[in-house]
């Protein structure tokens, strides 16, 4: 099951996160999802109990935001928020067009919980690949 292994990559990831700030577990953990990614959101979180058992993100909330898909002209250079079956420009309709967003799957961030319960909320501040 490909979302499976997707969990499992997630989960190496904020392991690390939660290793590297000392966190005693995760809370949260936001993905964003681009339409075009292949990844299918239901099925991610309807695997990532499976990955996420006996982990430090064994009791996180996964939420899945979507991104908008994005295409550059290459006539007019503008960019243009499109559906997936539609990749047109929407300033002068040509289909000449590069995908600048909406195929990728980023880890957004992670709400960790530490020891101390003052210093909860850690936020990365850039979003990585996963
Ligand atoms: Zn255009």
């Amino acid at each position: 099951m490909h979302e499976l292994s997707i969990c499992q990559e997630i989960i190496i990831q904020v392991n690390e996160i939660a290793f590297q700030n000392q966190a005693s577990s995760i809370e949260s953990i936001t993905l964003q999802v681009g339409p075009l990614s292949g990844v299918e959101a239901p099925l991610l979180k309807q695997a990532f109990p499976f990955a996420a058992a006996q982990t430090v993100a064994a009791n996180a909330e996964l939420i899945i935001e979507e991104l908008p898909i994005v295409v550059e002209c290459k006539q007019c250079g503008a960019h243009s928020n499109v559906v997936a079956n539609k990749l047109i420009c929407s300033q002068c309709g040509d289909y000449h067009t590069q995908l600048i967003s909406g195929d990728e799957m980023l880890l957004a961030s992670v709400e960790l919980t530490r020891e101390k319960p003052a210093e909860k909320n850690i936020h990365l501040a850039e979003a990585n690949h996963v």
